[in-house]
């Protein structure tokens, strides 16, 4: 079972209380943006077998957004962090590049 701990109040939550948001840090296009960008923003999605970075609501707690840093394939989770961070935090991407040595994601790692 997944259990997510919740940056905002602190507990952990197994994923009965949390509600998915889907993909993290996606780019909003909207009225005024060209036709590929305004598709990327409403349409593709990463769908990794791996290092993923997601959205998670904790509806049956503190109902606030976050965002969790998880291994889709192993359900390994590397960290959450409010969803007001523009970008996934240093000290969670170096634990990603600890045990996933080369990994990278939109020119980050
Ligand atoms: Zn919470």
């Amino acid at each position: 079972m997944l259990t997510l701990q919740c940056p905002c109040c602190g507990l952990n939550a197994d994923e009965t209380e949390l509600h998915p948001g889907g993909e993290a840090h996606l780019t909003r296009h909207g009225p005024g943006s060209t036709d590929d960008d305004f598709e990327q923003y409403l349409f593709l999605r990463e769908n990794p077998r791996g290092v993923h970075f997601e959205r998670w609501r904790h509806a049956n707690g503190c109902g606030k957004w976050f965002h969790a840093a998880r291994c889709t394939q192993t359900l390994e989770v590397f960290g959450t962090y409010t969803a007001q961070t523009a970008e996934p935090p240093q000290p969670i991407r170096d634990a990603i590049s600890a045990k996933r040595p080369g990994w990278s994601w939109r020119g980050l790692s």
